[in-house]
């Protein structure tokens, strides 16, 4: 029997920091409404997926930013009554597409997504099929499970699997509205808060333990089996890491996810970093000592594409305390210290002119601090980005300090192409990303971590966390092993 569906999209995909004084905004959102939602998917080909004649596909609110600050209330009662009123215009609907990230904190608000996707079922009603293709870095609660039917997240970190999963996430809702099922979900809340950074999927034992998550796929009455490592800096008492298993089979659901969440919990100890990791100072006398050039280090409490203020001097203050860099003896280049106002007084003295600038403590006055930096103003950039603003380069000594109007992400090393510097022919380059591997590692054998404060501080234990449920890996490092008893939800609709 052949009929023809509508279905909705939309959703609010943003991860920030509760450990960030800088509250994000309607304005740092990049934000498509109706049908630029379908024209943005790359897996949709001229508004059509895997070729099916027989949807009509209907987009309400996609919203996205870089990682940040948690959301500031009335911008977020901005985009879900926005996301509310189109999807309202387009009912009814038979499925629903909910594209999110999966770690939005709002300010006031425990579950951000949980609170959105309620106000979505509200709306279409139980008849409707919500499917969601979620990062593996957000964190899952049970009023996401109760009104959501079916689940995916991505199962590699960096993710190269993100536009897969989505595709996946879409394909499992159409299979469902296909055969007329209403799939159970087994959730199971795993009580380890661990970063991304350390539980990369390109090395053990995070390799593995995502690996296995398709030995649970071919499990019959197993429709989709999921991994959350979560979003360890929001200090919620949702954080945790999670699995939520979909099929039609309760028990065979329920055993996977008894399989997964023991999997991961048994794995708690051994997820560690890519690089050698150690404090601000030991990184900077490594990279001086080594005889490969040039080295890597990423300043990882402050970095933006996993939440950080992107205005924490405190490596532009060591670099410059090197005499040989302070002499320019050395080189080293430093991605980024946003500062608008820097920006202005850059292109009023004009490049070549000497200058005397206060970078730091504006987004982040809690972890970071001013800075007076004396230097020549290097080049100016005009924007070529959504996000970046105009960027301007100060040269202090041996030391490039990039800084952007606007919060941004270099996230590879072909973000530096257009400014003209050689990356090769420095002897440090200090960036604020999570993942060193890939493209840095196809720049440089030496990469390091600094274990640095900031919204996102890898060290874990040392996060000021009082509302997360207790007891918790690792701030409860001896914690007996917990009893797992997955939470089996119904199909919704029946
Ligand atoms: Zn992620």
């Amino acid at each position: 029997m052949s009929r023809h569906y509508r279905i909705g999209i939309g959703g609010i995909a943003f991860e920030s920091s509760t450990f960030s004084p800088l509250h994000s905004t309607t304005a740092d959102f990049h934000i498509l409404r109706g049908e630029e939602i379908v024209a943005g998917y790359p897996y949709f080909e001229n508004g059509t997926f895997e070729g099916r004649e027989d949807v009509s596909w209907f987009g309400t609110l996609k919203a996205r930013a870089i990682p940040g600050g948690a959301v500031a209330t009335a911008s977020y009662l901005e985009m879900k009554n926005e996301l509310l009123e189109r999807l309202e215009a387009v009912l009814p609907l038979d499925g629903f597409f909910f594209d999110i990230h999966g770690a939005m904190s709002v300010v006031g608000m425990d579950d951000a997504e949980g609170d959105l996707v309620a106000a979505i079922r509200k709306l279409v009603g139980p008849n409707c099929i919500i499917s969601t293709g979620m990062d593996l870095h957000g964190n899952v609660t049970a009023q996401e499970v109760e009104n959501i039917d079916i689940f995916t997240a991505y199962r590699q970190a960096p993710h190269v699997d993100a536009m897969e999963t989505k595709a996946r996430a879409v394909h499992n809702l159409l299979a469902c509205l296909d055969s007329g099922t209403r799939p159970y979900r087994a959730w199971q809340r795993i009580p380890v808060g661990l970063p991304g950074e350390r539980t990369s999927t390109f090395w053990e034992p995070g390799m593995s333990v995502y690996g296995k998550l398709t030995e649970s796929d071919v499990v019959p009455g197993v429709l989709d089996a999921s991994l959350w490592v979560g979003y360890v800096w929001a200090d919620q008492p949702r954080n945790s890491a999670t699995t939520v298993v979909t099929g039609t089979d309760p028990d065979a659901i329920a055993a996977e996810a008894t399989k997964i969440a023991k999997r991961y919990w048994d794995a708690r100890a051994e997820f560690d970093f890519g690089v050698p990791t150690g404090d601000s100072d030991w990184t900077i006398a490594e990279a001086l000592k080594s005889e490969i050039k040039p080295v890597v280090i990423s300043d990882s409490g402050d970095n933006p594409t996993a939440g950080g203020a992107g205005d924490i001097p405190l490596m532009a203050q060591k670099l410059l305390a090197v005499p040989e860099i302070a002499s320019g003896e050395k080189t080293a280049l430093l991605a980024s210290l946003m500062n608008a106002k820097v920006v202005e007084e850059a292109k009023a003295a004009g490049v070549g002119a000497e200058i005397t600038v206060t970078l730091g403590g504006v987004n982040d006055p809690v972890n970071g601090f001013p800075l007076e930096v004396t230097g020549t103003v290097h080049s100016i950039h005009p924007s070529d980005t959504i996000m970046g603003g105009d960027i301007a380069i100060i040269k202090s000594g041996g030391l490039y300090i990039l800084v952007p109007q606007r919060r941004i992400q270099f996230g590879m090393p072909e973000s530096f192409d257009r400014f003209g510097i050689d990356l090769h022919s420095l002897d440090i380059i200090v960036i604020k990303i999570g993942y060193l591997d890939h493209e840095w590692e196809d720049l440089t054998p030496v990469r390091l971590l600094a274990l640095t404060p900031g919204a996102v501080n890898q060290d874990i234990v040392s996060l000021p966390f009082q509302r997360v449920q207790r007891p918790f890996y690792p701030l409860d490092a001896d914690m007996a092993e917990p009893e797992w008893a997955p939470q089996i939800f119904a199909p919704i609709g029946e």
